[in-house]
């Protein structure tokens, strides 16, 4: 923005192009295309709507975690019904427009309703939307701003023909005004794609490029579990690019497969400052978590472990075999997962003797399933059905706050101590007595710095490593 330009109306400072998006363009997310698909029909047909006397909500949240595709599927409302898209990120409002918040919005609407129909887009809406806590010296800039919204909103008719979207990664902690029957009343959730939606979205992206015959974007998405749609844009970039490096014309499947891990863990460090006793621990330990896993399942636990130090600080990486779009995980197996993440840890201790850092993140991981499962999940014969905690933020790590006494705290701390140790045991238990096996893989792993899942299961059952 302009310094001259404060506290004008500049025209055109909302309006955007929204390049031609449409549904088609967005891969998977099929509840919410349904969803939103109905605002489309309106604002094609609003004659069918006022007939029966419907009226269309006039705000709609996109609920759901970054890079999920919310800002798309806006812009492919817009770019479907044919109308102009006014687009806002409520984090401008904070950074950008101090002490105008207020008159932006009302500038905002006024555009809008000229332009009718239309869509407003608020990204980041929690931003000014935040609950209001009544906190002295609280953000009177926001509430205005917030106070202006709602006045907009409240202030126009239904079936005006300006329907407005706004995105949100943190819903529960936005102001309950603003959700309110006539406000934000609908709530479309985009969640972070499943198996099919990832083989989607990369195949959308994979448009752009050339492939290689090798190319199976199935086995992709099942090594991609857990990605974001903006993450699966970028493998395929990174794909791309690695070609060119490579003064390749296209994109191998090895391409898009190291691109996972760039994407995920960073890219390969080339001049490894990792001594050689530091690699047989890091090979060590990562052997440790896959077996111990490998013998309470009974199947390969993994896809790919690799002992490539990595820019983003990790020593290695492991890539885990999809969990079959499970939705309920039994006691028995979170407890497995626990002994799994000691894995690394017991490794070190029974072939060195010593204890390193390196298992930190999987102390948080451990220490994190434990409590959810004697806090919230009903997991412990002393609590038994009781809520201890709630979950604040379901999308961005999911803190909790407590809800018990100060004396239960001290049980539940003790309760998850015991829990994580009893499974740190077992983990120990299942690697002495697979020591040999232990010893194979890690071998094979230091010489190699990679193994498949396939490769572990052979030398796990006791073929030779080729
Ligand atoms: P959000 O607003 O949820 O943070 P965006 O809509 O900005 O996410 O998505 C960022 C980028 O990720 C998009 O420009 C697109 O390249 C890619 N992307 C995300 N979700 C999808 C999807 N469902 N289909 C295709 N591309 C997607
Ligand atoms: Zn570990």
């Amino acid at each position: 923005m302009q310094f001259g330009s404060i506290g004008k109306s500049n025209a055109k400072v909302y309006v955007q192009s929204t390049e031609g998006i449409h549904f088609s363009d967005v891969a998977g997310e099929d509840e919410a295309k349904e969803s939103l698909a109905e605002i489309v029909d309106y604002l094609h047909n609003p004659d069918k709507y006022t007939e029966v006397g419907a009226s269309m909500p006039k705000g709609l949240l996109l609920v759901g975690p970054p890079g999920t595709g919310k800002t798309m599927l806006a812009k492919a409302v817009a770019g479907e019904a044919n109308v102009p898209f006014f687009s806002i990120s409520g984090s401008e409002f904070v950074e950008m427009f101090v002490g105008m918040g207020a008159s932006k919005v009302r500038d905002l609407f006024k555009q809008a309703k000229e332009k009718a129909p239309c869509i407003v887009f608020i990204d980041e809406i929690d931003a000014i939307g935040k609950k209001r806590d009544g906190q002295l010296g609280g953000n009177d800039e926001r509430e205005q701003t917030l106070n202006q919204l709602l006045t907009e909103m409240d202030g126009f008719e239904g079936n005006n023909g300006v329907i407005i979207l706004a995105a949100t990664n943190r819903p529960e902690s936005l102001d309950p005004a603003l959700t309110r029957p006539g406000r934000f009343d609908r709530r479309v959730p985009v969640e972070l794609p499943d198996l099919k939606g990832r083989e989607e979205i990369l195949k959308v992206h994979a448009k752009k490029i050339k492939l290689a015959d090798d190319v199976d974007f199935h086995t992709i998405a099942r090594m991609a579990s857990g990605t974001s749609g903006a993450e699966l844009a970028n493998i395929v970039n990174e794909a791309a690019l690695r070609a060119v490096r490579d003064n390749r014309t296209f994109v191998t499947q090895a391409d898009l497969e190291e691109s996972i891990e760039v994407v995920i863990a960073g890219y390969q460090k080339k001049n490894a400052i990792m001594s050689d006793a530091e690699k047989k621990v890091v090979a060590y330990h990562e052997i440790g978590h896959a077996l111990v896993a490998a013998m309470q399942t009974d199947s390969a636990p993994v896809q790919k472990i690799t002992i490539i130090p990595r820019t983003s600080g990790a020593l290695g990486y492991t890539m885990q075999v999809e969990q079959n779009d499970k939705c309920l995980l039994t006691k028995e197996e979170l407890e497995n997962k626990i002994a799994t993440y000691t894995g690394g840890r017991a490794a070190e201790e029974i072939v060195f003797g010593q204890i390193t850092t390196g298992a930190s993140n999987d102390i948080e991981q451990a220490t994190k399933l434990a409590r959810a499962m004697i806090t919230r999940y009903g997991m412990n014969e002393d609590f038994d059905m009781v809520a201890m905690e709630t979950v604040n933020n379901q999308y961005l790590g999911g803190d909790t706050s407590l809800a018990c006494s100060a004396e239960t705290q001290k049980e539940i701390d003790k309760k998850v101590v015991a829990l994580v140790k009893e499974q740190h045991e077992k983990a120990k238990q299942i690697l002495r007595e697979n020591r040999d096996a232990l010893d194979r893989l890690a071998q094979y792993l230091y010489e190699k710095e990679t193994i498949t899942g396939d490769e572990f299961m052979h030398i796990l059952k006791g073929g030779a490593a080729q």
